[in-house]
Parts: C-alpha cells; structure tokens; sequence
C-alpha cells in the first residue's frame, strides 16, 4: 500500500510544480506581449496635448497621468448644453487603442475642439507642472487663452473650397480670435474673370491650435487641421536670416560659428571622393 499510494501524491507535485512554471511562463510572455503593445501605444508625434503642456519628452516624464485636467475641463460650468445636461469634455485620458501614450490627456479637434476657456480651468489643477501655467499667464499676472499654443492650424489649398472660388467662411467664423488667427484673402479669380476668392489664410504666430475650425470644416475630411508645431512649420536654419527684421536678426545672437555650418556624412570626404563614387567601371 505504502509505494503504490505515494505515486499520486508524487504524480499531484509534479502537476503543481508544472502548472506553476505554466502560469510564471505565461506571466512573462503576458507581461511581454502588453510591454510590446504598450509601446505601440506610445506617444505620437501627431498628439495635440492640452494648453500650456511643457516640451512633449518632458510632458511624458513629469505628468503623473492623474487625470484632473481632464476632470476640470469636463466639470466646467460652461460645458453644458441648452438643456443643462453634461457634454463630451476636450480633454481625454488616453486608452491603449488612442494614438497616445497611455494615460496622458490629449484632444482630438474633430471629436471636441479647445474652447479656449477664459480662466483656462484645465491649466491651474495640474499639481506637477506637466501643464505650465506661467505659459498662459500674461504681464498683468492674469491667465491669457490667447497665449495658449498647442499647435498651428494648415491649410489644404488643394481641398479647401474656399480655394475652388466656392464661397465658404466656415472655419474663419469658428475662429474664436476672428480676422487674427485666420484671415480671409482676397484674390481675383481669373478663371471666371468676375468672381473673387476668399482664401483662409492661418497667421502661424496667433493661432493656439485650439481646433475649432478644423471642426467646423465642411468638407468631408477637414481641409484645415491642427498639427503639432513641430510638424507643421519648418525651419530656415541659421544660414538664413531677414536682414530687413530686427527680431530675426535677433535668433541667431547666440549662435555658435561651428552651429552654422551642416555637416554631413559626405563633409568627412573629399568632394572628388563622393563625385567620382559609382564611376570606377568607365
Ligand atoms: S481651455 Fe480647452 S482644454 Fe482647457 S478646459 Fe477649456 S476647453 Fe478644456
Ligand atoms: S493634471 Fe497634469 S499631471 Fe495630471 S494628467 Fe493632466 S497634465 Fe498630467
């Protein structure tokens, strides 16, 4: 009786100690799996962050994903319809299916713009500085939406209808700094001979990015939309400066000669090295 009835217990050991390792097994490769689609779920370059974020890398190491910007913006007074009931806030906590680090708050224009709130009540509840408030403070010590600058709205001159000579004022009336951020230009339209463009056009300096007008675009996607400033402007570099322009002189106080010259792989050869590459056969 005694060995025949110490197999089962041995045989039930080694079931347990099997299941374990299973389970420890699947934990890691879980635990894999979610690292790998987390990371898909990083950050974009195309996330619109709410007003006055600090520098994208820095906003994803000091925001503590808590949350409360996106609360006030949702519990504000003014976000209530006609009938006093509660809408959609702008800011949104990111899941693992947005274009977003997981949990930081973003906003997506077309789904609900920024309506620049006069007390910016998003900005003052962020308890680390993720959200800068002196970014969106003015002289006077007073909060200022018009400091806000969470990107730059573009143009698609070749969806836009308002460039067909299709009369449509859609996005420049949205703008909550009208005939500021956007202005309409007038330009003779030499097809017809009679009819006038009035082409939207974004001043790049006091436009927040808040995303009002790409909402109310109304093509069926919008022709003017938001993006990060990073991506939507380019850059002159240092060689080129308007001479005519006291404040552009002024960005290039600072340089450093060595700054002002590009260096590329090629600049480490000799220009006869690089010309005659591809020639040796002739
Ligand atoms: S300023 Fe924009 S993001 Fe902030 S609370 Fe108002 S609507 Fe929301
Ligand atoms: S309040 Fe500040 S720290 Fe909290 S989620 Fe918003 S940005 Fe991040």
């Amino acid at each position: 009786m005694s060995s025949e009835a110490k197999k089962p217990k041995i045989s039930e050991r080694r079931k347990f100690f099997t299941l374990l390792a299973q389970n420890a097994g699947l934990g890691v490769m879980g635990g894999l799996l979610w690292a790998g689609y987390a990371d898909k779920a990083k950050s974009s370059t195309l996330t619109l962050r709410p007003p006055a974020a600090i520098e994208e890398d820095d906003f994803l190491k000091v925001c503590i994903k808590c949350g409360l910007c996106s609360e006030a913006c949702l519990n504000r007074p003014q976000n209530r319809d006609k009938d006093g009931k509660q809408r959609p806030g702008t800011l949104k906590m990111a899941k693992a299916e947005d274009r977003a680090t997981i949990g930081t708050p973003f906003f997506v224009p077309t789904d609900v713009p920024c309506y620049m709130c006069d007390d910016i009540p998003c900005v003052p509840v962020c308890p680390t500085g993720a959200l800068d408030i002196t970014k969106v403070t003015n002289k006077k010590g007073e909060l200022d939406p018009s400091m806000i600058d969470m990107g730059l709205a573009v143009v698609d001159q070749n969806s836009c209808i308002a460039f067909w000579g299709i009369q449509c004022d859609a996005c420049y009336r949205a703008c909550p700094l009208l005939d500021v951020a956007i202005k309409l230009e007038y330009d003779k339209n030499e097809r017809t001979g009679k009819h006038a463009f009035l082409k939207p056009v974004v001043d790049m300096h006091t436009c927040t990015g808040c995303g009002l007008c790409e909402k109310a675009c109304v093509t069926e996607k919008p022709a003017i939309f938001v993006l990060p400033r990073e991506l939507a402007l380019g850059k002159p570099g240092d060689h080129y400066v308007k001479g005519w322009d006291k404040k552009d002189e002024k960005r290039i106080q600072n340089r450093v000669d060595s700054d002002i010259t590009t260096h590329t792989k090629r600049s480490d050869k000799k220009p006869t090295d690089y010309l005659n590459q591809g020639l040796e056969g002739f």
